[in-house]
């Protein structure tokens, strides 16, 4: 039986840029390695529109910090040479690599062009507010610096279904879609049809974009030997398209490609038609679970922890669930801001880690901290990943049965040795509850992981035991091997 993995989102939005994070992944592929984490995902490595770009600004995505342009060689994170090396020993490791796929739009465009438009209403997309006229707009790119080199593939405006930019009136708030052009049909209902989100469009419906793409993506593959893809924005894009893509690309390469989409909402009812309609063809970040975590964390014992996993994807599609705490768009200060509160993210971290179901995604300050903006490490964080790769193996039984105090156990396997736990957790006062570990543990004493309770705890023969947890805290039981192991290594 293989051992659980658990990935790692390897950057946040306020890194500085000053082009060593690819070094710095190289640095630390074997510390991550150590400390189980089986996959990372890396930040957009192509050229955005200038150097501190933090990569969803994509000017070109053949220049992975190769050629001169924006006034840079290299990106935010560095050379196309030290990514290449980053990825290589990353896998050497045993850690695979997800790239961040940025499909949606293009920015920073070279040349302007006069094209024909029609204005849309902001909230209401479909419904069109202005006649047609001549716009002025950012969108042909001929990437001087390249020179052709990999593609000779220009975008102009015919790329594009609209922008939100007429560089004669400067205008601010306007949306256009261009003449001859409709918004993709099949994309998120928000403001009416959500295909539309920053910079210029990519016009999906487009057979000659789709095909550029498509030789883009083969390009990548082959360039860089990634393992899986993280896609952004998958909810801006018309749905089919990713579906395709997926398909044609894995069989034309022959490899797996694991895919993490970021569909970000949270309507359980839309991820799960994503899911449906893309035919499972990729997994989803859990963002009705993240959100649970922020509203437990706001509300504190306000909170009913027997809904936890109320509307949650991890629920409703396990195999296809990527759970996570919080990401660079969830910080504080980014768009989607809703960053779960420092008390509960050891509850969440022990929630997405110790369970059967869903993958995991560990945010890299969650991780490591972040100093520069007053963040600090999740207590504990390392040893929870530790536990998740030797113990959290077997059977689980579930005590989501009380307003404040829940847990669940886990059997453990014959494959890890001393795998096998309990988790009990408390929003509220801590206290005691009891529940089934198995009756192979009969005897056996327990002991919190987590520091919190001191006293061990013992299995009673018929399996069942009493575990403890302090207030607003997590109590990991495992057993006095495990304990050990967790002791010497941690
Ligand atoms: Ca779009």
């Amino acid at each position: 039986m293989a051992n659980n993995e658990t990935i790692m989102q390897y950057f946040e939005w306020y890194l500085n840029n000053d082009g060593i994070w690819w070094k710095r992944c190289m640095a630390k592929a074997k510390p991550l390695a150590d400390a189980g984490i089986t996959g990372v995902w890396l930040p957009p490595a192509y050229k955005g529109t200038s150097q501190d770009d933090v990569g969803y600004g994509v000017y070109d995505m053949y220049d992975l910090g190769e050629f001169d342009q924006k006034g840079t060689v290299r990106t935010k994170y560095g050379t196309k040479e030290e990514y290449l090396k980053a990825i290589k020993t990353l896998q050497k490791e045993g850690v695979k690599v997800f790239a961040d796929i940025v499909l949606n739009h293009r920015l920073g465009a070279d040349e302007t062009e006069d094209v024909m438009a029609y204005t849309v209403a902001q909230n209401d997309r479909n419904q069109v507010t202005g006649g047609e006229r001549q716009i002025k707009v950012w969108s042909k790119f001929t990437f001087p610096g390249r020179k052709g080199k990999y593609s000779k593939f220009q975008w102009d405006h015919n790329c594009f279904t609209g922008t939100d930019w007429d560089e004669n009136t400067k205008e601010q708030g306007q949306l256009y879609c261009f003449s001859g052009k409709k918004w993709e049909q099949q994309t998120d209902i928000e403001n009416g049809n959500f295909d539309y989100l920053m910079g210029c469009d990519v016009d999906m419906d487009n057979p000659e974009v789709v095909e550029e793409i498509f030789n883009w993506l083969s390009w990548y593959i082959d360039e860089t030997g990634i393992d899986g893809v993280r896609l952004d924005a998958v909810k801006h894009i018309k749905f089919d398209f990713y579906r395709d893509m997926i398909k044609r690309i894995r069989s034309a390469k022959k490899i797996a490609l694991p895919a993490i989409g970021e569909y970000w909402s949270g309507d359980i009812g839309r991820l799960q038609y994503y899911l449906d309609t893309v035919e499972n063809q990729m997994s989803l970040f859990d963002v009705t679970l993240h959100y649970n975590f922020y509203n437990a964390s706001v509300q504190g014992a306000g909170f009913d922890m027997k809904m936890i996993f109320d509307n949650a994807l991890v629920k409703y599609r396990p195999n296809n669930a990527v759970t996570f705490v919080d990401n660079h768009d969830t910080q504080y200060g980014q768009s989607l801001e809703s960053f779960i509160q420092d008390w509960f993210k050891p509850l969440a971290y022990a929630i997405i880690l110790l369970r059967e179901a869903g993958l995991p995604c560990i945010f890299y300050s969650d991780f490591y901290g972040n100093p520069g903006r007053d963040r600090p490490a999740v207590p504990n964080l390392e040893r929870l990943i530790r536990i998740r790769k030797s113990y959290a193996y077997g059977e689980q039984k579930d005590y989501f049965d009380d307003f404040h105090i829940v847990g669940w156990t886990r059997g453990g396997d014959k494959e890890h040795p001393d795998s096998g736990l309990a988790v009990i957790m408390s929003n509220a006062e801590g206290g005691a509850k009891d529940m089934y570990v198995g009756k192979q543990f009969a005897g056996e004493m327990f002991y919190d992981a987590m520091g919190e309770c001191t006293e061990p705890v013992q299995v009673r023969e018929d399996g069942n035991c009493t575990f403890y947890t302090d207030s607003g805290k997590v109590s990991v039981w495992v057993r006095k091997g495990a304990f050990e192991d967790i002791e010497i290594n941690g």
